[in-house]
């Protein structure tokens, strides 16, 4: 859903004199938590790096009299490195301001404490936060905050942001900061021939034999330097914890163990999404229903009644059924997310992508393109190496967005049946997960083969922080999954309903003899018809050609097509389920037959229908090349897919 993604952009202007304050850190620390709590903006929250994709800027009320300028910077683990996060943090601290907000991970404070040294070290006015102070507390990590702040020469505050704890001597921290802006003085010791390395626990790298410039000498003194703070200023509790913690962390990340966690998850959520959704969705399908009848009774018959019913109401209907679908995908991955799970999934998956030649940092791209590809490839900017950068833009298309769910739902739910296997594993979530996992093995074919020639390099180094584990937060997952629910209904309640309205109009005309003419004659049956040559070759008719000429304005108006051309074309009144027609013209050995079903789903699997995608491709990789190839090799590739899939279903069916 295109509308996903602004959730990342700036929303509120404030005044250019006001006071400027950066928050800045590693990623995953909480910065937008805390952004959203001192500003009452609201941006989406994620439990892994390369999330903050934009600057963001806020206002900050800090009494009746001052405000300031808040901007959140990307999360960055040096202020040194090559990535587009990093130089944007970096060059927004090049121009200055009148205050930094040092956000550090308390439960990992060694950790953040290296890229804190550093801002400290521009010599701006500071404030460090010790964030997750909460987490660092079960933790049983001590932090003797007043000797931190006498060592680090910065006034230190806790906080625990998603709970707003310490967020009033946050504030009260920065007014006084703004009021005497001093910058800090006393210079640091890092550089004075400490040797060794501090501890990494948390830091998973990949491959050892290659030593990015990172951790050259300076990086050692500085993590020494940091090591010897922490010593003094940090006691550490609880040490059976820690271990229970790296055992489970082991075992999640583990080459076999960590692959059978990973799409044993996958194959659960498929599996609820198609055993749990049943309920509510025939609760949404029996509304439409009731309230067609309704309108069919109040309206009298002509233009206007099926204008409403077979346009309208059919067309809008046949996509809010989805929401329960949508919802619970969005919830199940919104609680992966938030435990800190995907993060170690990602992990998992570099080994595997490397193969392909890509790496671990491309995952959280394309896992967020399962939402909608253009969040996914805006965080694309938190990888340092640009051939791996457009790599895996070119490719996140491919995975199945929640677009592709409303048509996956509704061939799936018309052409296979809704048998279980063994009683337990239902052959429609599996059917599901395959074309999920089509995408997934097609973007690491088409990876592979542009890093064999437009792309050729050897993939960069992959070091990412592990976020601890933890239980995710309900109510924040809920949020997220209400969020875009909303961005569903309003795209039904906007696309979906013009086009709907537009398709009853192609569909209704021209007139014949005042009368509205047969489907298969009317504007949107000539349409279809004129692609039939291009389609019949893969066992579609006029109608699907109308659907899917219609949804490369978005692929979910493939539905609310069928749906208004089927239910104009039905002879009853209501408006009837789209599922249910299908399923009665298949059973009756006419239109869409099960090999060309399964061929269409493989077509919806690859084609590259979605306008905001191109565009933001073309943004992103600043040239009209690279969006034309993404549209006409996923093009090809779906049309190769669907016409295969077709012919071998028809032999092997
Ligand atoms: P950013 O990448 O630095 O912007 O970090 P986010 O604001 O996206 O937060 C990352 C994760 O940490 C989210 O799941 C937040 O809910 C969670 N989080 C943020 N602050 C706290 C906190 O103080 N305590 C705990 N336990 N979790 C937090």
């Amino acid at each position: 859903m295109s509308a996903s993604a602004q959730t990342v952009r700036a929303v509120e202007a404030v005044e250019p004199a006001n006071p400027l304050v950066l928050l800045a850190g590693n990623p995953n620390c909480g910065k937008t938590t805390i952004f959203n709590a001192l500003t009452g903006l609201r941006y989406k929250v994620g439990n892994y790096p390369g999330v903050t994709v934009e600057k963001k800027e806020g206002k900050l009320e800090l009494s009746e009299s001052l405000s300031c300028r808040l901007v959140d910077l990307p999360g960055v683990y040096t202020l040194d490195g090559e990535s587009v996060d990093e130089q944007v943090a970096a060059s927004s601290l090049a121009e200055g301001c009148e205050l930094i907000i040092i956000v550090a991970d308390a439960s990992n404070i060694e950790r953040n404490l290296f890229v804190a040294s550093e801002l400290i070290d521009l010599g701006l006015p500071a404030i460090l936060v010790l964030n997750m102070s909460d987490l660092a507390e079960e933790r049983g990590i001590k932090i003797r905050s007043a000797l931190l702040s006498s060592k680090l020469d910065v006034p230190v505050v806790k906080l625990s942001a998603n709970k707003k704890e310490g967020l009033e001597q946050l504030k009260s921290e920065i007014l006084s900061a703004i009021d005497n802006r001093k910058p800090s003085s006393k210079a640091f010791s890092w550089a004075s021939g400490l040797s060794g390395q501090g501890s990494s626990d948390q830091v998973v790298e990949f491959p050892a034999e290659k030593q990015s410039k990172d951790y050259s000498k300076i990086a050692s003194l500085r993590y020494a330097w940091i090591n010897k703070i922490v010593k003094e200023s940090v006691v550490f509790e609880a040490p059976n914890l820690k271990k229970t913690r790296e055992a489970i962390d082991r075992f999640v990340t583990h080459q076999v163990s960590g692959l059978v966690v990973f799409f044993s998850l996958m194959a659960l959520i498929f599996q609820s999404i198609f055993t749990w959704a049943g309920a509510p969705m025939d609760l949404i399908d029996g509304s439409i229903g009731a309230a067609g009848e309704f309108l069919s009774s109040v309206l009298p018959t002509g233009q206007l009644r099926s204008l409403l019913i077979d346009g309208v109401l059919a067309g809008v209907g046949s996509v809010l059924i989805f929401i329960p679908q949508i919802a619970m995908l969005f919830f199940f991955i919104g609680l992966l997310e938030d435990s800190g799970y995907l993060t170690r999934a990602a992990v998992v998956m570099d080994r595997i992508m490397r193969k392909f030649g890509l790496q671990g940092r491309s995952f959280i791209p394309m896992l967020s393109s399962f939402a909608c590809a253009i969040p996914g490839i805006m965080s694309t900017r938190s990888i340092p190496s640009l051939t791996d950068r457009f790599v895996t833009i070119l490719v996140a298309p491919l995975m199945s967005c929640s677009a592709r769910l409303p048509v996956y739902t509704l061939l799936i739910a018309a052409f296979i049946p809704a048998t279980m296997l063994g009683g337990v594993v239902s052959v429609q979530g599996l059917v599901m997960l395959s074309l999920y996992l089509l995408g997934i093995v097609f973007s690491g074919l088409v990876a592979w083969l542009l890093k064999g020639t437009f792309f050729k390099g050897e993939p960069a180094l992959f070091v990412m922080e592990l976020p601890p584990l933890k239980l995710p937060n309900l109510s924040l997952v809920l949020r997220d999954v209400l969020d875009r629910v909303w961005v569903f209904i309003k795209d039904a309640g906007t696309i979906i309903f013009a086009c709907s309205i537009v398709l009853w109009f192609l569909a209704s005309y021209p007139m014949q003899g005042g009368e509205a003419p047969p489907v298969a004659e009317s504007y949107a049956g000539q349409l279809g018809k004129a692609i039939e040559p291009a389609i019949a070759p893969l066992g579609y008719d006029w109608k699907i050609g109308i659907g899917l000429l219609a949804s490369f304005a978005a692929r979910e108006v493939f539905v609310s097509t069928l749906a208004t051309v089927y239910n104009l074309e039905s002879e009853e009144e209501a408006a009837e389920s789209l599922t249910s027609l299908l399923k009665t013209e298949y059973l009756s050995g006419e239109g869409l037959g099960l090999a060309a079903a399964l061929g269409l789903l493989v077509f919806y699997v690859f084609a590259c229908q979605c306008m905001s995608t191109l565009a933001v491709c073309k943004r992103e990789t600043n040239s009209w090349r690279w969006p034309i190839f993404m549209f006409l090799y996923m093009t090809a590739l779906a049309w190769g897919g669907a016409f295969v899939t077709y012919r071998v279903a028809g032999l092997l069916l």
